[in-house]
């Protein structure tokens, strides 16, 4: 992105293509939504005389407190056969906010997509030992009951995301952040399991129940990046999510979060966009 030799207004927004050539696009007002990793970037790579340490970086905290969920993937084997074609459809948050043992959030579990045969597969050598040699994967596949534990994360400034000096991005993530939660709800589940027909030694001859826990490289509910809050000293964004150091530009991905709860970010991030929308037509009337 350009900007006015004063460094208040997007001038520009240019756009290199495949085959290298580059287009700059204008308008009176510019909504950046590249997701929170890559609206990072583009405003860190964005940086002016007027915006040294990035568009709209006054404050530092452009890519900073980065944040995604503490999440575990786990695969429990039922006594009956499990022949939903619609899994994701419950989840349970009992424990949300804490339990008789834990007065701190432990966060939410969620049903996940149906494991099949390829995916159980292809997971087999993480899961070495684990799996009965002589049980195909079809049947264990037919018996899978999929659970997601999805745990808050908390919004650290170390945690960030950064561009180089050749323009790659680079995150830096902390992945021991508040995973006590999420390992407690992980018991908690794990009690309940001879509760909802996944006894061990029924189905098998040993105990099955796989987990996996999610790595740096799981991107898939990234956030904060290019927070809103009312302090220009501490966010970057205002409560409308425009820039407090310009006057035409707009954030409305994921990144707006100053904290990311332990639900899916999708109908926040959605319901915070169609906000911002309203205040732009009025904006624009
Ligand atoms: C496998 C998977 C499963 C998920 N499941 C769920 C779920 O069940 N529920 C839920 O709530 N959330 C889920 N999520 C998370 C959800 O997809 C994200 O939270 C949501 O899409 C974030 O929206 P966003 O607008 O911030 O960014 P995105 O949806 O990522 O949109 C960013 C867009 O910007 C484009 N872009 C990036 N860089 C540039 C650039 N420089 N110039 C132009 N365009 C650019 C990208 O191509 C993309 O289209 C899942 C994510 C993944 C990966």
């Amino acid at each position: 992105m350009v900007t006015d030799a004063g460094g208040r207004s997007v001038t520009g927004v240019v756009a290199t293509f495949e085959d290298g050539t580059t287009t700059t696009f204008s308008a009176d007002v510019v909504v950046v939504a590249c997701g929170a990793v890559n609206s990072a970037a583009l405003l860190l790579r964005s940086a002016t005389d007027a915006h040294p340490e990035g568009l709209a970086n006054s404050s530092g905290v452009v890519g900073r407190y980065y944040m995604r969920h503490n999440n575990v993937a786990v695969m429990a084997v039922s006594v009956e056969p499990n022949p939903t074609r619609f899994q994701k459809t419950l989840a349970f948050n009992d424990w949300y906010l804490g339990a008789d043992d834990w007065d701190y959030p432990l966060g939410g579990v969620q049903m996940l997509g149906k494991s099949d045969d390829a995916m159980i597969h292809a997971e087999a050598p993480r899961w070495a030992g684990k799996l009965s040699p002589d049980l195909p994967f079809e049947v264990i596949a037919h018996h899978a009951v999929d659970f997601w534990l999805c745990g808050e994360d908390l919004p650290r400034p170390e945690n960030r995301v950064t561009v180089d000096k050749d323009l790659r991005v680079h995150l830096a993530l902390d992945e021991d952040n508040n995973v006590e939660g999420v390992r407690r709800l992980r018991h908690k589940l794990d009690g309940m399991l001879s509760h909802l027909g996944m006894q061990h030694h029924r189905l098998l001859d040993h105990s099955l129940y796989l987990h996996k826990s999610m790595p740096v490289g799981a991107t898939a509910h990234q956030a904060g990046t290019v927070r809103f809050g009312t302090d220009p000293a501490s966010s970057a964004l205002d409560p409308f999510c425009k820039a407090h150091d310009l006057d035409n530009l707009y954030v409305v991905d994921t990144s707006f979060f100053p904290s990311i709860g332990a639900v899916n970010p999708s109908l926040t991030a959605i319901a915070n966009a169609l906000r911002v929308g309203d205040h732009l037509v009025e904006r624009l009337r």
